[in-house]
C-alpha cells in the first residue's frame, strides 16, 4: 500500500519482490500494526526524510524468505520481528547505547519502506526472531506499542514499586505502558477521554482511573497521594490537551515523559511552575534492539500481553488509518498479509 501524496488515500500498488543484498534478510510480511504515527506520515507532517512514494508500516512481524550474502544463525522460516530503526553504529549516541538517537538513523516504514507489503528487506541484524506461536498480529505490535513504554518506563524513568504513575492517552502505548507499570509494581492512575479505553485499562488492572473531560482530574490525583502529586507523568498524548491538566497534579521534583507529540502546534510550559518544583520534562523516542529483546521475552513468558482489537486484510490500510484518526481504536488495528 503505497502513498503516493499527503492527504490522499493509500494505493495498492504491485512492486518487484525485494532482492537481500550482503547482510540482509527479506522478511515475508505476516503483521503490520497501524499507529497513530501514522496518520502524522500520511498527511505530511513528519517532515523532509519522507520521500514520496513511500510504503509506510514500522510494527512487522513475519518469516524469513531469503537469505542475503554472509548471514550467520538465521535460516528461512524463522520468524520474528523488526527492529526498525537502523542505526549506523558508529556516532555517539550509538556507541553509548542511545542507538534510537543516532545522528544519521534510518527507519523502517519512514527513511526506508515499510511493511505495509508482503515483503520486506532489513539487515539480518535487525531480525528479532521468537520462538513461541503466539498470534503474528500480537508480536507484530511489540517493537513500537510495547518496547517505546518500555524504554520509557524501565530505562528512561527507572519506575520503582513505590512510585506513582500517571499514563495518559491508553491506546496502542498507553496499554501496554499500563500493564508494564503495573509488572513494576507501581501505583497506575489511568486518563482518557474515551471510556471505553479507560474500561480496558482497569481489565488489565489499573487501579484507578480519570477522564479530565469529566472530573478535576488534577485535584483526583492529589487527592490520591496525599496532597503530593504523582511521582511521574508518562503522556501518550503530548498535546495542551493533556499537558495543561496533567502538570498541575506532577509532585515536586517530578518527571514528565512525552511519547505522544503534536507534530505542528507547540505546547507551552509555565516556566516558573518548572522553576520552583524542579520538574524534569523528557521526550521518549522509540527504543533500543536489546530493549526490543527484553519486550520478546517478557511477551514469551505471559507478562505483556499484546493488545489488539482488530486486524484488516493489507488493503483495508486506508481503512483502519480512518479509524485511528477518528479516535475509535482500541489498542492497535493490525494489517493482516495472507
Ligand atoms: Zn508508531
Ligand atoms: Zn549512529
Amino acid at each position: 500500500m503505497v502513498l503516493e501524496s499527503y492527504n490522499v488515500d493509500l494505493r495498492l500498488a504491485r512492486m518487484p519482490d525485494p532482492e537481500p543484498g550482503p547482510g540482509d534478510v527479506v522478511l515475508k510480511v505476516r503483521a503490520c500494526g497501524m499507529c497513530q504515527t501514522d496518520i502524522k506520515l500520511v498527511s505530511g507532517q513528519l517532515g523532509p526524510g519522507i520521500r514520496l512514494p513511500h510504503v509506510p508500516g514500522h510494527e512487522v512481524a513475519g518469516e524469513v524468505a531469503a537469505l542475503g550474502k554472509d548471514v550467520r544463525g538465521l535460516k528461512l522460516g524463522d520468524k520474528g520481528v523488526a527492529f526498525h530503526i537502523i542505526p549506523c553504529g558508529t556516532c555517539e549516541l550509538c556507541l553509548t547505547g542511545r542507538e534510537n538517537l543516532c545522528t544519521s538513523i534510518r527507519r523502517i516504514g519512514f527513511e526506508l519502506s515499510g511493511g505495509f507489503a508482503e515483503y520486506l528487506v532489513m539487515p539480518a541484524a535487525n531480525f528479532c526472531a521468537f520462538e513461541s506461536d503466539i498470534a503474528f498480529e500480537r508480536m507484530a505490535i511489540l517493537p513500537d506499542a510495547v518496547a517505546t513504554p518500555y524504554h520509557a518506563l524501565g530505562r528512561l524513568a527507572r519506575l520503582g514499586m513505590a512510585n506513582s504513575v500517571l499514563i495518559i492517552g491508553l491506546g496502542g502505548l498507553g496499554i501496554h505502558a499500563v500493564q508494564l507499570a503495573l509488572g513494576m509494581g507501581a501505583l497506575v492512575i489511568a486518563a482518557d477521554v474515551n471510556e471505553k479505553a479507560m474500561e480496558l485499562a482497569r481489565s488489565f488492572g489499573a487501579g484507578y482511573t480519570t477522564n479530565p473531560l469529566k472530573e478535576d482530574s488534577a485535584a483526583k490525583l492529589r487527592d490520591l497521594t496525599n496532597g503530593r502529586g504523582v511521582d511521574l507523568i508518562i503522556d501518550g498524548v503530548g498535546r495542551k490537551e493533556s499537558v495543561d491538566w496533567s502538570l498541575g497534579c506532577l509532585k515536586k521534583g517530578g518527571h514528565y515523559y512525552s511519547l505522544g507529540y503534536d507534530p505542528v502546534n507547540p505546547v507551552c510550559f509555565k516556566m516558573l511552575d518548572v522553576h520552583n518544583n524542579e520538574w524534569s520534562i523528557h521526550g521518549v523516542k522509540a527504543t533500543t534492539r536489546q530493549e526490543l529483546r527484553e519486550v520478546v521475552s517478557l511477551v514469551e513468558r505471559g507478562l505483556v500481553k499484546p493488545y489488539v482489537s482488530k486486524t484488516l486484510p493489507l488493503e483495508g490500510a486506508n481503512e483502519g488509518l480512518a479509524a485511528i484518526k477518528k479516535g475509535e481504536t482500541l489498542g492497535r488495528t493490525v494489517l493482516m498479509m495472507d
